[in-house]
């Protein structure tokens, strides 16, 4: 480029990357969709069009990889693109188990879009091994498990579901997005393949939306994901994957301190007259409870649900009279949730209508629990 260049020619010219070699301690965002080729025609870093790969991604994935002790980790545009990748690598006719409770729009996925490319589903109480056996068929292929469970915080034995699941030569799938892997890192327990939401506890300020599939090991299946990412293109643009990274470097501090104030929570609302019962895996009174203990031995999450004593009118009043707790969907974010699930579920959806389901967030523990004191007097 020299001043005789035309207008054009120098608005685009002078305005490229003359800083290549600065070495800024944090990330940059890296915005390009396409980096210069060498006259080899080889690529630094193997990057060349930003939907195959882009540092930021990479950066990413590889510490999603290395924080849920998985081989590889690949990285989309939403948890439930996430979500897809892994049900688009199976094969027609074979068999899925899902939790009776799944996220809802998981189970939305395999019904309206799976179904019709001839995968088979059978929902199943994850919390009875039994129950996991029995509706396990020739052509079962994967166990997809939450744990704790949205929306009713039930809670699967990793341990004895992996050596059940090696048996049958099916693979264990789980979404981590609750518990995140400060506190439960499935494939730690034998789990082949763990999905994420970074939506939520990653990004951690309700202003990003992605998703992760991470990989026990870098095999055949790994590489069809990779795939799948790259060819499909549900990929996560360079700042979803800046702002994922940023949250994760608070993750483990939010989610510990989210954690111990849900804890509070809980057993403040499980002494209380108006409230007939609270799902939480950190409760003595969890059926759950001695697995939980097992499988989150630094504390049980900071999402809770609670059956209010009264109807699904009375529990959505509730709901609306808290002033700390934002009735709004989703969860993960440093803001207090609470949400009426069935009405977001739909009629058929198995929650109960008196449920309201929590998202303890980084507010003051005594503030929160004088909020749902005061919401609740007027109840009793
Ligand atoms: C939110 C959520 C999802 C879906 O993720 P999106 O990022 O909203 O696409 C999947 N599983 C669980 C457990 C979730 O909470």
């Amino acid at each position: 480029m020299t001043p005789k260049h035309h207008f054009s020619t120098l608005a685009i010219k002078s305005t490229e990357n003359t800083f290549e070699e600065a070495r800024p301690v944090s990330m940059p965002l890296y915005l390009s969709t396409t980096y210069v080729r060498n006259p080899d025609g080889s690529y630094n870093h193997d990057f060349l069009y930003s939907r195959a790969d882009d540092p930021n991604r990479k950066v990413l994935e590889n510490s999603i990889a290395l924080l849920e002790k998985g081989a590889v980790a690949y990285c989309f545009a939403s948890g439930m693109a996430a979500v897809s990748a892994v049900f688009q690598s199976l094969r027609p006719g074979d068999h899925i188990l899902l939790p009776d409770d799944i996220y809802f729009n998981i189970y939305a996925l395999v019904k309206e879009v799976f179904e019709p490319w001839q995968l088979e589903a059978s929902l199943v109480d994850m919390s009875d091994l039994d129950a996991i056996k029995t509706a396990t068929k020739s052509n079962t292929r994967l166990i997809w498990l939450e744990t704790p469970s949205n929306p009713q915080l039930k809670i699967t034995d990793l341990e004895a579901v992996v050596a059940f699941a090696k048996k049958q030569n099916c693979l264990v799938a789980v979404d981590n997005t609750w518990p995140t892997p400060v506190l439960t890192r499935p494939i730690e327990w034998g789990v082949d393949i763990v999905v994420h939401s970074t939506t939520k506890y990653f990004g951690g300020h309700s202003d990003v939306l992605s998703g992760a599939v991470v990989l026990k090991e870098q095999n055949e299946r790994a590489e069809r994901i990779a795939r799948i990412q790259a060819l499909s293109g549900g990929v996560p643009a360079p700042f979803d994957c800046w702002l994922i990274s940023r949250g994760i470097q608070t993750l483990a501090l939010r989610v510990k301190a989210q954690t111990q104030s849900a804890q509070q929570l809980a057993e403040f609302l499980e002494q209380h007259p108006a409230i007939e019962q609270v799902n939480y895996p950190g409760l003595d009174s969890h059926p759950q409870h001695a697995i939980a203990k097992k499988q989150m031995p630094d504390g049980f999450g900071a999402m809770l649900s609670v059956l209010v004593k009264g109807d699904a009118k009375q529990a959505m009043a509730l709901s609306n009279r808290l002033e700390l707790f934002t009735t709004a969907t989703s969860l993960g974010g440093v803001e207090s949730l609470v949400e009426h699930r069935k009405s977001v579920e739909g009629e058929d959806s198995p929650t109960p209508g008196n449920l309201l389901r929590i998202s303890v967030g980084l507010e003051d523990a005594r503030d929160l629990i004088l909020d749902w004191e005061r919401a609740l007097a007027d109840l009793v």
